[in-house]
């Protein structure tokens, strides 16, 4: 258990040394870590600093293992000396002067982390509204000012001689303290828009609220959100439903217009329905697979003219695009899944839909098309003629169309009860057969 911590303590507002939270609040095996990148940091005459999300969550007491490593110095160096000395391999981006070193196998299952992002300190500049920035070198304090909000404005210093001293050069603390959203400077919102999701996603998160005059930024920004493109959109709706609770942000997005801005058919979706649906998803589905069941719930009751329309401004992916068809497909005859129909009906429907599609379904729809799925799933999707088209071809069906129509019709006999043993099946082949023959 972490001790609370009193912000208000001389400890943390003087000197503000965090070593003991740290001590209190990590495995032993990532401060160890984070010593280790320490030393390698220092032998390279460096000064490095564990930044933004981790030191907000640390203060506010739900730590995460997601560190960011900021360096005044070259990221991508450090990264290499870690790799040659500790083992692991390691990715690097030349024009960010970034470094992601992957962690031996050993260090892996020592520390639960798979990998460090290691960042040279480094500014930006915005030669016009969302467009991706100009990178420069450049100091922790400059590299702290580029971030979104000041509560992830903070750093811990991880030198030996300071180890655990939190810098604040743009007033994070407070912030925190008062549980508030508040952007660097006025321009924030209009140098990239995303903001304008991602403050929506970090305040329903934290419980926080966004700052008066960063609302009003907030506002005036509103439309350059349409102008961001489709993929960095999607990134951050991604993002949204990795939260506990995606719909009280898509909720909050509608009131505050950001929905409609992306596109009109995507406002005031979420009602109770929809905020149901999500909460039965959570407690079925695997956290992998919730992203793509979310958006496909949050467009359901969308025309798919609409539904083609918002995929296209935010970029899905052809694997979701493949959900969304299939989705729609399976609605339109959604009546046969309402009712008792024959399963050879259930299953000319329900044939070659994916797993997913089918959890989207039966999540959006009532218990009668569950049931219908379910017995689909668990009975008629294994249910096969044990007749082959080889077999097919060997008594005379020439190789085409035919071969399947009798196939699929030997397949829902099976199904139906009509046929219940081979003996009946190869009556059937007989009759159908002939029924070939007197036709052709
Ligand atoms: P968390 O802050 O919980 O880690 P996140 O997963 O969205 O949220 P990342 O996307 O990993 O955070 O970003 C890491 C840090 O980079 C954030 O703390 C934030 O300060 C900064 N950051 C990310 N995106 C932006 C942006 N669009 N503008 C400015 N700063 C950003």
């Amino acid at each position: 258990m972490v001790e609370q911590i009193d912000l208000t303590k001389e400890e943390v507002r003087g000197p503000r040394n965090l070593s003991r939270l740290l001590k209190q609040s990590l495995d032993s095996s990532h401060l160890e870590l984070l010593r280790t990148v320490s030393a390698a940091a220092s032998s390279q005459g460096i000064d490095i600093y564990v930044v933004g999300g981790f030191v907000r969550d640390l203060l506010l007491e739900s730590v995460s293992v997601d560190y960011d490593l900021v360096v005044e110095g070259d990221a991508i160096k450090l990264g290499r000396m870690l790799t040659k000395n500790n083992g692991g391999s390691l990715t690097v981006h030349r024009r960010f002067g970034t470094a992601k070193w992957y962690l031996s196998a050993k260090l892996k299952s020592e520390t639960g982390v798979s990998d460090l992002d290691l960042v040279s300190a480094r500014t930006e500049s915005y030669e016009r509204p969302t467009a991706l920035p100009e990178v420069k070198h450049g100091t922790i304090n400059l590299d702290l000012h580029r971030r979104d909000f000041s509560v992830n404005t903070l750093a811990i210093s991880l030198q030996s001689h300071d180890f655990g001293d939190l810098l604040d050069p743009w007033g994070g603390l407070k912030d925190i303290e008062e549980k508030c959203l508040r952007v660097l400077h006025s321009q924030s919102f209009v140098d990239d828009p995303t903001r304008v999701l991602r403050a929506v996603r970090l305040e329903q998160r934290l419980g926080f609220r966004l700052e008066d005059h960063t609302a009003e930024l907030m506002d005036s920004a509103l439309p350059l959100v349409d102008r961001v493109s489709g993929d960095r959109i999607w990134h951050e709706i991604e993002k949204t439903f990795g939260e506990e609770s995606p719909e009280t942000i898509l909720a909050r997005l509608d009131e505050i217009g950001v929905t409609g801005v992306l596109h009109s058919a995507l406002s005031d979706q979420v009602d109770s329905w929809l905020v149901e649906r999500f909460k039965d998803a959570r407690e079925r589905i695997s956290r992998e697979t919730l992203p793509v069941i979310y958006f496909a719930l949050w467009l359901y009751r969308m025309r798919w003219k609409d539904i083609k329309a918002v995929s296209r401004r935010l970029k899905v992916t052809s694997v979701i695009m493949r959900v969304l068809q299939q989705t729609e497909r399976v609605r339109g005859e959604i009546h046969v899944l309402k009712e008792l129909s024959k399963p050879s009906e259930v299953a000319r429907v329900l044939d070659g839909i994916s797993k997913v599609t089918l959890l989207v379904i039966g999540l959006a729809e009532d218990e009668s098309v569950s049931e219908n799925i379910r017995r689909y799933d668990d009975k008629y999707r294994h249910v096969k003629p044990t007749f082959s088209g080889l077999e097919l071809q060997e008594r005379g069906v020439s190789h085409g169309p035919r071969i399947g129509a009798i196939l699929r019709r030997v397949r829902s006999a099976w199904l139906d009860g009509d046929i219940s043993d081979t003996t009946e099946e190869e009556e059937l082949v007989q009759e159908l057969l002939i029924e070939k023959r007197q036709r052709s």
